[in-house]
């Protein structure tokens, strides 16, 4: 093993979000990340400079130690694992993993689709960035590559996007139409809505029934799901 992975942390919690919402896991939370989500909960994880880099073999060890014969899930996030700098580190972990025959998803930006780990990996779960983020991503770049998901990774992936208002959601809901059109078929993957809740606030009750009913009154094409883990710890608490 050769390559590098640029660490924040590795730790064993329950997936609180999405549609793989209540699976224990290991986390492999890689430092850095340059898109700059506006509502990001975790911008400790931005900097690139604060963690030195680490040998894969060392995640390795820390992973395995975390495991249990029956716990064989990896769930590699960030930061952006799929950012240029992480794709060598994450790839070499990923086909140590795979020999091992554990079971990998991986929390990716939504900004670009890398082949070579997506190919490898079992789930890839793709962010959709509506107004709120502020990452100026246009929607009809999202719906493409979203098609191309679609078309290149059926079922093997879901889509994720947080959601702050009716902005969001009609941008979401525009996307949602816009890939059923470029597909020419209805939309068979889960596209998931998470009320954004902010680290420091209380628990955002109007914002999450205001989502939950703009999605009833569209059809109810998207799955709402909150962020367990923030109900149960806090918004602020880390590694859980
Ligand atoms: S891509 Fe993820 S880690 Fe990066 S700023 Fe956005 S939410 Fe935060």
């Amino acid at each position: 093993m050769t390559a590098n992975l640029y660490l924040n942390s590795i730790y064993r919690a329950t997936e609180g979000e999405g549609a793989l919402i209540g699976r224990p896991q290991i986390f492999v939370r890689v430092q850095g990340c340059a898109i700059g989500c506006a509502n990001c909960d975790s911008k400790d994880t931005w900097n690139f400079e604060v963690s030195p880099s680490c040998h894969v073999a060392d995640a390795l060890v820390q992973i395995l130690a975390l495991s249990h014969p029956k716990l064989r899930r990896v769930s590699i996030t960030g930061g952006d694992p799929l950012h240029p700098k992480h794709v060598p580190g994450v790839l070499e972990l990923a086909r140590e993993l795979k020999s091992r025959k554990f079971f990998i998803s991986l929390e990716a930006s939504g900004t670009r689709i890398v082949h070579e780990i997506f190919d490898l990996i079992d789930f890839i779960n793709f962010d959709f960035k509506p107004p709120s983020t502020k990452t100026e991503r246009t929607l009809e770049n999202q719906a493409k590559l979203i098609v191309e998901l679609a078309q290149q990774y059926p079922g093997k992936f879901q889509i994720k996007s947080v959601a702050q208002d009716e902005r969001d959601f009609a941008t979401v809901l525009k996307c949602h139409e816009l890939v059923e059109e470029k597909l020419g078929a209805a939309i068979n993957f889960d596209w998931c809505l998470t009320p954004v809740y902010n680290p420091g606030e209380a628990f955002p009750l109007e914002r999450f029934k205001l989502i939950l009913q703009l999605n009833e009154n569209a059809g109810g094409v998207f799955r709402v799901i909150g962020q367990q883990h923030k109900w149960v710890y806090g918004p602020n608490e880390k590694e859980v």
